[in-house]
């Protein structure tokens, strides 16, 4: 029978009444004969309080050591929620048993705080997936070379589930969480957005970099690079709906195109106003300047995401980019102190009240015109266009922050989210 991997949130595994639900849930689904492998989060809240606890000690630190216990102390919250899984199991008559990412091990590098995983031992877990156990494995963490506990960063189960799924050579991973798939955009902004059936993983990745909150990053990262089929769907369905309802509910993370040949070309609208602006003005126009300015954010080890630069006029041109929010202070210091002296540019200014909107759609690759349909929809609701950017599957465009929810309304409707799909 098929290898499943399930992961439950921090809000599914949120008491011991939760937890004895995912615990039917997981009974029901061994019981029809598949090989279960359960990765938890901590029970929510926990890891917030646990890292509270130790801030109250001493203020955040770089230090190594102090990091190390942050990984030591947060692990702890996983390990406890998976025991709880195990004992519920076992009271609801699952033979089950639960490991710490150490115990198998789930080897990972030695950045403490946000650890990538390196490679996962399956011998123990394989030999208990025989013997008909539920096996629980703790999400969030790893062993370091030297047997320091580690953990993979915030939200981090999402990718110990993927990981692990992988190396199992599971069918399918199954994210169980607090909403009931991936929407064609945020609910709170357009309550007509619709739950996606599917979605590409090339789609999601530009989907959750963007804001979309449901999946950690690097797990659809991981699962595109090692072909695990991903679904995210909802824990608060009632634990004995049918299976094969369960098994196709919510959104499916895919490879298969082809099915969505049929579908639209924009399948998301994404957001987010985690980016400032900063534009260096009257910088002469002459080789290097990119290389000067970008050179130094870079040194600083300061993320850019857009860019433009303007037609020169008598040889001088304005020149813009974007940086997260946190950054845009220390950016306009390093500019204003360092750059725009060397350059001889006239002056550097930032602006923190934009956001960035996103079409994204695997079908833009084949489909012309789709982001001058996005400008001219944008251009009927009078709403300034600052930057652009594009890729295959995504054009992006910085907007005045106050514009945000209106436009990603418009854009919407525009590419015809708001309408059921057949
Ligand atoms: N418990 C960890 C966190 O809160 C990991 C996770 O829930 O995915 O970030
Ligand atoms: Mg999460």
């Amino acid at each position: 029978m098929s290898l499943i991997v399930h992961k439950y949130g921090g809000t599914s595994m949120g008491s011991t009444d939760r937890i004895k639900n995912v615990a039917k849930r997981v009974a029901k689904w061994s019981r029809a004969g598949y090989q279960m492998v359960v990765v938890p989060s901590a029970m929510s809240g926990e890891t917030n309080r646990l890292l509270g606890l130790a801030k109250e000690l001493a203020p955040t630190s770089a230090n190594l050591a102090y990091q190390r216990e942050l990984d030591m102390l947060a692990s702890t919250g996983e390990q406890a929620s998976s025991a709880l899984l195990a004992i519920a199991l076992q009271a609801e008559g699952v033979e089950s048993v639960s490991y710490a990412g150490w115990q198998l091990p789930i080897r990972t590098n030695s950045a403490f705080t946000k650890a990538r995983i390196e490679s996962i031992e399956d011998q123990r877990v394989m030999a208990d997936l025989a013997k008909g156990k539920v096996v629980i494995i703790t999400g969030f963490q790893g062993v370091d070379e030297h047997s320091n506990i580690t953990t993979l960063g915030r939200g981090g189960s999402d990718t110990s589930a993927v990981a692990i799924a992988a190396a199992l050579k599971a069918s399918e991973c199954l994210i169980y969480t607090d909403v009931d798939g991936v929407y064609t955009t945020d609910p709170r902004v357009v309550p007509e957005a619709k739950r996606l059936l599917t979605i590409s993983f090339e789609e999601m990745l530009e989907m959750a970099s963007m804001g979309s909150k449901v999946l950690q990053i690097r797990s659809v990262e991981f699962a595109g690079k090692y072909k695990v089929p991903l679904r995210v769907l909802s824990s608060f369905t009632p634990w004995d709906i049918d299976l094969k309802e369960e098994a196709s509910s919510g959104t499916l993370i895919s490879f298969e195109e082809d099915e969505k040949m049929e579908q639209a070309i924009v399948s998301g609208i994404a957001f987010n106003r985690d980016e400032a602006k900063i534009s260096v003005i009257g910088v002469p126009d002459k080789p290097g300047i990119a290389y000067q300015i970008l050179g130094a954010v870079a040194q600083a080890n300061i993320e850019v995401d857009m860019i433009i630069q303007n037609l020169s006029k008598d040889g001088k041109t304005d020149f813009s980019f974007t940086v997260h929010r946190n950054d845009h202070a220390k950016t306009l210091d390093l500019l204003k102190n360092q750059v725009v002296p060397e350059l001889g540019a006239a002056e550097v200014v930032g602006d923190t009240k934009i956001c960035k909107v996103s079409i994204v759609g695997i079908g833009m690759r084949s489909h012309v015109g789709v982001a001058s349909k996005m400008f001219k929809t944008l251009s009927e609701e009078g709403i300034n266009i600052q930057m652009i950017s594009t890729s295959e599957i995504k054009t992006s465009v910085v907007i005045d922050e106050k514009y945000m929810e209106l436009a990603v309304r418009a854009l919407h409707k525009t590419f015809d989210l708001d309408q059921d799909k057949a």
